[in-house]
């Protein structure tokens, strides 16, 4: 890896290498790689990083080699993982937004009955996760700061660890201080989401709130690593901008992270856009096909042998079936994506539509057909209880 420049923010990083604005030449590379190019990227060491070979392996010339690249991102991921991927479930605490993001069900000026739960009943869902088996749990919250603060999320995990053997966090961005007090209450990873890394594009599609601050939410995953957590989530809503160069943009993001945060692991998450309560999927104008979303899973992986790739259940099943061979090392299962969702499943509004329904259960035995074991300590136990 380059060294010379680790003093750069990632601010200076991507504007520096044109990855947050004035992006066109980066289509004209992308389009001028040849075959040649993603051979040489496939011949280097698998896992290894590079601006020039996540480039290659995201071009168009890269779509006639997802074979090759699909049998090398396996052989790495059973390497440094072995069969194994971790199950998790969401419990969504709140649905009141202050941010009008035009993309998202839960934006501030979207009309629908909210709902928030109070810690009692968030540990009531957590427990009906629980008694499936569930070990790994994460919280998502909109930016409710006012009920869903640092106070009500430090409580809430503090309970939670007694069950949980990972809890990870979803929500809106804070500072150093306040990771700070997740992570001593029992918090381990932190997902904060980009949502793009084009300036033009990001002021587009966030219309007002904090949120709207690029230059803000592009430090959080900065203040994540400064305050010791040990998963950083990093990732973009695929749709918003054209995914080679958010990819790009996600690479470059990811070594800065590693170069400074030593005690930190980045996991890249592949949220596509979905429809919700006022937003129809099909006015974006970068929505990706599977075949998009494969190569851009497998690219990661070949440059990043040890980072962590989340799959949720915004992907049909069919799809989570194919992609647990090509890399993914997190999956969700069972998903409801509204506060209450376990214990009332029709009560609130959706933030996104659930595209895989399979129960936890289906999806164990699923992985289990597919010879991978489910880290997941009492997964014997939720057989047995379904
Ligand atoms: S994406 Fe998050 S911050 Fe934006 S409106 Fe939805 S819940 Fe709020």
């Amino acid at each position: 890896m380059d060294n010379s420049r680790t003093k750069d923010t990632i601010h200076d990083t991507l504007k520096r290498r044109r990855l947050d604005a004035n992006r066109d030449s980066w289509q004209a590379a992308l389009q001028r790689t040849t075959a040649a190019d993603v051979e040489a990227a496939l011949a280097s060491r698998p896992g290894s990083y590079s601006l020039d070979k996540l480039a290659a392996l995201v071009s168009p010339a890269a779509e006639a080699y997802l074979e090759p690249m699909a049998r090398a991102a396996h052989q790495l991921t059973i390497q440094r993982f072995g069969r194994t991927i971790r199950l998790y479930a969401p419990v969504y605490l709140s649905s009141y937004c202050v941010n009008r993001c035009r993309y998202c069900g839960f934006n501030t000026d979207n009309d629908f009955t909210r709902a928030r739960l109070s810690i009692d009943e968030a540990l009531a869902e957590a427990e009906i996760l629980a008694s499936e088996g569930f070990r790994d749990i994460l919280l998502v919250s909109s930016e409710d700061k006012r009920f869903i603060g640092a106070d009500y999320l430090e409580e809430l995990a503090t309970a939670l660890r007694k069950r949980f053997s990972f809890i990870g966090v979803e929500i809106y961005q804070m500072d150093v201080a306040d990771y700070r007090r997740l992570f001593e209450a029992g918090v381990e990873g932190v997902t904060l989401y980009q949502e793009t890394y084009d300036r033009d594009a990001y002021a587009h599609y966030h219309l007002g709130g904090p949120k709207a601050d690029y230059d803000q939410r592009l430090a959080g995953p900065d203040d994540m690593g400064a305050a010791g957590m040990r998963e950083i989530g990093l990732g973009v809503l695929l749709g918003l901008a054209d995914w080679r160069i958010e990819t790009l943009a996600l690479g470059e993001h990811a070594r800065h992270l590693i170069q400074r945060y030593w005690r930190s692991h980045v996991s890249f998450s592949f949220p596509r856009l979905r429809a919700a309560c006022g937003v129809s999927a099909e006015t974006f104008p970068h929505l990706l096909t599977d075949k998009n979303l494969v190569q851009m899973m497998l690219a990661l992986r070949l440059c990043f042998s040890d980072a962590g790739l989340v799959i949720s259940t915004r992907e049909p099943a069919d799809l989570r079936d194919r992609l647990i061979e090509l890399g993914v090392t997190r999956m969700s299962a069972g998903s409801r994506t509204n506060p209450g969702g376990y214990s009332e499943s029709d009560k609130n509004t959706e933030q996104f539509t659930v595209h895989d329904q399979r129960s936890p259960a289906e999806v164990g035995a699923m992985l289990r057909e597919h010879g991978f074991d489910l880290v997941w300590k009492d997964w014997d136990c939720a057989f047995l209880n379904t």
